[in-house]
């Protein structure tokens, strides 16, 4: 009897096994058949024949065209993979995972294995990998270790349109190892049409178009500008949601914080709305959103109901999302900005450029005509936004480029191939900071200090902390420090509906008024930065510095901080405000730090945002002698010497 009841169960087993196979084997189908269907899948044959013929090409093809998710397939399916692997770059972090993800399923592999990807702080490669996703700012790096790429047989720079920093560095790496490798291929991928451009910088390399199927898209402006455009944009889309025909919504927003707190107000309208309203599915995506909530954007609609997605600039051309037919477009992004004088970088809330405006409009025309919202006039967009956007490059702090530069022995930065150029006070600026923090000698040289702190995949303020924290002894408190900054601003999570209870848990780790970078070590749980943390106990290992502790040293620790950070120093003013001690500008200590009540002297922050005021983020008080200490080249003792006990006429001596 047992045995046939063990019969009947494996016989079960066998069926639920079979089923699922079938199911799996079922889904395989279905997602090849659905790759025939994209725009590029005609001109599969030509679009190999031309790399064959070609050493370096510039594509073009619409967003959702098939460009990043179907090209290097082919090129797998052709055999490029059996020389080296095919590696694909991304700007953003979460395109290069989903895309994985996407191509994984294609081809029914495990997401790791033959399709991977690799972001700062994540490899999700093996040695089976044979087509490589990865973030642009990832590739770089990879030059440190192997300066020809001898592990690949193509480079696919993708969204080259996007011109982050990190694309138009490697823009000149690949230009250069391409003279010397011919059997690289090179493949520049874009979805805008000023390839041009791309095509001049690679000496005329052929442009090969992808024509898109594009639907006619009806444009609306507002009639006059819009004094809340977070507030219009939920009105806009609820209204689009109770009087439009089926179709799922897109709604650019600039920011986490902002895409937080429109579906909390889109929730608590909708629920106002009655139950007659149709569902209406909010989805948003950002870049730090967790993994298992990505998938969500790509689920298809249920019938019957519609999906608003509220994105940032991700979903302009690195991510497609099917079925959208509406578009709603404030006009705004964050974007990064420098001010190469007093080196200082800040994040802003700035107007699109039209391109951008042209590109966000597109995605409601792919799978039939849509409509894009514009919550601006048409006036703003003919006379106000600009034709294209700036390029990274000219617009950012250099030093981490210029330091790996450096360190793959391109000292001549002057005369890099730039696609264009960056701003010679902004190169120079940077020189300058490295030269502070004693990555270069005084002519311009790499030093041993600058060797170690360009093995660490972190800003050079930061690899300076960790570099220093040997001298202080104090190297395993300060990468807890630096992996959990590594993470953001995700650690003290605060839902909008317990706040006072997650800023109280918040205070807990304040107390003592050790200040920010102190209350990060306290709280040390996460996984992700945990996970950070392990990296970097690997790279101290690689640069010859011990891990030691210094639990009860918390100057040492300031200390450290201080060793990467000097150049962020700020003095308190009579009036509660600070003044940052080099470039004098009045600042401020963010309303969620420690120190906020506790206004210390002197201090030195982390970063800069600039919000209704410019705050300092990430604060940690000093004392001003240090700084002279720490970086006698960078401060003199004038420049810490309190104003109450020597008074000086305003700007004298302030000169640099
Ligand atoms: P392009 O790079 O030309 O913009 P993609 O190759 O990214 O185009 O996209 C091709 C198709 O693959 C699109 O229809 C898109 O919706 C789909 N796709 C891409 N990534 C995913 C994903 N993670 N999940 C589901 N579908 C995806
Ligand atoms: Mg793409």
């Amino acid at each position: 009897i047992n045995a046939s009841v063990m019969d009947g169960d494996k016989f079960d087993e066998l069926q639920t096994e079979l089923h699922e196979q079938s199911e799996a084997q079922s889904a395989l189908e279905k997602l090849q058949a659905d790759r025939k269907t994209l725009p590029i899948y005609r001109y599969r044959d030509e679009l190999l024949k031309a790399v064959h013929d070609h050493q370096v090409l510039v594509i073009v093809g619409e967003t959702g065209s098939g460009k990043t998710t179907q090209i290097p397939q082919y090129l797998h399916e052709a055999g490029y993979t059996k020389r080296g692997k095919v590696g694909c770059t991304q700007p953003r972090r979460v395109a290069a995972m989903s895309v994985a993800a996407r191509v994984s399923q294609e081809m029914g592999v495990k997401l790791g294995h033959e399709v991977g990807y690799s972001i700062r702080f994540e490899d999700c490669t093996s040695e089976k990998t044979v087509l490589k996703y990865m973030t642009d700012g990832m590739l770089l790096r990879e030059f440190l270790g192997e300066p020809d790429l001898a592990g690949y047989s193509v480079v696919m720079v993708d969204e080259a349109h996007e011109r982050t920093l990190s694309t138009d560095i490697l823009f000149g790496l690949v230009k250069d190892i391409a003279r010397f490798r011919p059997d690289l291929k090179l493949l520049i991928s874009s979805a805008t049409l000023d390839a041009e451009k791309f095509s001049d910088y690679f000496d005329s390399a052929p442009i090969f178009k992808i024509p898109g199927r594009r639907y006619p898209v009806e444009i609306h402006y507002t009639k006059a500008p819009e004094a809340d455009y977070l507030d219009a944009a939920i009105v806009t889309a609820l209204q689009i949601h109770v009087t439009q025909s089926p179709g799922d919504i897109l709604v650019f927003l600039t920011g986490q914080e902002e895409i937080e707190t429109a579906e909390e107000i889109m929730k608590h309208r909708i629920r106002g709305l009655g139950t007659k309203i149709a569902e209406l599915i909010i989805c948003p995506i950002y870049a730090n959103l967790p993994t298992e909530l990505q998938a969500k954007i790509f689920e298809p609609t249920p019938e019957g109901a519609r999906k608003v997605v509220l994105a940032t600039n991700i979903a302009e051309t690195s991510l497609t999302i099917d079925g959208i037919k509406y578009v709603i477009d404030p006009g705004f992004c964050k974007m990064k900005s420098y001010n190469p004088r007093t080196g200082m970088e800040s994040l802003l809330v700035t107007p699109i450029s039209k391109a951008s405006a042209n590109q966000r409009a597109g995605r409601s025309g792919r799978t039939g005509p849509g409509k894009c919202f514009r919550l601006y006039t048409a006036y703003n967009y003919y006379n106000d936004l600009d034709d294209n956007t700036v390029p990274e490059i000219q617009r950012t702090n250099l030093a981490n480029v210029v330091l790996m530069l450096k360190s793959l022995g391109i000292h001549d930065l002057l005369h890099f191939d730039f696609m264009d150029p960056p701003p010679s006070e902004a190169l120079l600026k940077s020189l300058e900071l490295l030269f502070a923090l004693s990555a270069l000698n005084k002519l311009g040289e790499l030093t041993k200090v600058g060797r170690r702190m360009a093995e660490f995949p972190l800003d050079p303020m930061l690899s300076k902390m960790i570099v220093a924290s040997e001298k202080y002894k104090c190297s395993d408190e300060i990468i807890s420090i630096a992996s959990m900054l590594s993470i953001g601003n995700s650690i003290f999570y605060r839902p909008k509906d317990k706040q006072v209870h997650a800023d109280n848990a918040r205070m807990n780790f304040h107390a003592g008024n050790v200040g920010d970078h102190i209350a990060l070590l306290k709280v040390r749980s996460m996984k992700r930065a945990r996970d950070i943390r392990d990296q970097l106990e690997g790279l101290l290992e690689r640069v010859e510095i011990e891990l030691v502790s210094n639990p009860n040293d918390f100057e040492a620790v300031k200390k450290s901080i201080t060793s990467g950070f000097f150049p962020h120093s700020a003095r308190l003013q009579k009036n509660g405000s600070y003044r940052t001690v080099k470039h004098p500008q009045t600042v401020h200590i963010h309303p969620s730090s420690g120190l906020a009540q506790v206004l210390p002297r002197w201090v030195v922050y982390h970063e800069l945002v600039l919000t209704t005021k410019e705050y300092m983020r990430q604060v940690t008080e000093l004392k001003p002698e240090w700084l002279v200490e720490i970086a006698p080249h960078y401060y003199q003792l004038k420049d810490v010497e309190d104003s109450t006990s020597k008074k000086m006429p305003r700007g004298e001596g302030r000169a640099s």
